[in-house]
């Protein structure tokens, strides 16, 4: 069976069938579709463990990944949580700036319509919740054990550390951390997430359990959802 013949009950991706994969492909985003269907499994296997969280919305494009596993397990929740004021990287002048996600009226980036059009056309808008704020300040405020967290926000090396200590710690125990763009080489990319994956390892509450292109994910292998993770 080819990648294309592959339906709802495809064992690697649940749920993501072929007309909802090309929905996925044409959303404007930073997911490649390998990491994305990486994303759909381990999603599938981490709501028995709480509900998913995603740092970095944008445009929806992972969101819609991990929302179709959702769909296909009955009470199951994904958090996807951006200010929808870009990143560095996304803004004016910058590599990955796109003209389309200024708001004219404000002259700054607004994606949360472009969030909201995408889980409409997915028919995702009942288990995609979106968190609109600073990812810190919801951090402190969240008391959830998750099944799995996503960090894919800002990657600078500030901005990316206030994800793991705001977040890591309510990754439940058997739960997983995925984080994304992780290179090890600098001269693929920046080095913030793969700081946090070394971290993650380095604290002993994580083990590494498998990688993607730049996606990898961990493990929770020690203490429970809240419990420090440095
Ligand atoms: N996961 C997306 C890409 C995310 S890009 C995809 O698959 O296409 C990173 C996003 O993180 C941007 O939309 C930016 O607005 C958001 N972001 C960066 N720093 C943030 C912060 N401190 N709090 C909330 N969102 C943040
Ligand atoms: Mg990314």
């Amino acid at each position: 069976m080819t990648d294309d013949e592959q339906g709802t009950d495809n064992p690697e991706a649940p749920g993501l069938t072929p007309e909802l994969r090309a929905l996925i492909e044409a959303t404007k985003g930073f997911m490649p579709s390998d990491e994305g269907r990486a994303l759909t499994r381990l999603a599938s296997e981490a709501f028995g463990a709480g509900p998913v969280l995603e740092i970095g919305s944008y445009c929806g494009k992972s969101a819609l990944y991990l929302g179709v596993a959702a769909r296909e397990l009955p009470g199951a929740v994904v958090f996807t949580l951006d200010h929808h004021r870009g990143s560095e990287e996304t803004q004016p002048g910058w590599e990955h700036h796109d003209p389309e996600t200024v708001d004219a009226e404000t002259g700054r980036i607004d994606t949360l319509p472009f969030l909201r059009r995408a889980l409409a056309a997915a028919g995702l808008e009942d288990v995609v919740v979106s968190i609109v704020g600073e990812s810190t300040t919801v951090a402190r405020h969240w008391r959830t054990p998750l099944g799995m967290l996503f960090i894919d926000g800002g990657h600078g090396a500030e901005v990316a550390a206030a994800d793991y200590d705001g977040w890591a710690r309510w990754v439940a125990r058997g739960g997983t951390l995925a984080i994304h763009d992780v290179f090890p080489d600098p001269a693929d990319g920046g080095q913030p997430p793969y700081h946090l994956w070394l971290r993650a390892l380095e604290s002993g509450a994580f083990a590494e359990a498998g990688r993607q292109g730049s996606l990898r994910w961990l493990r929770r292998t020690t203490g429970g959802a809240g419990d420090p993770v440095d």
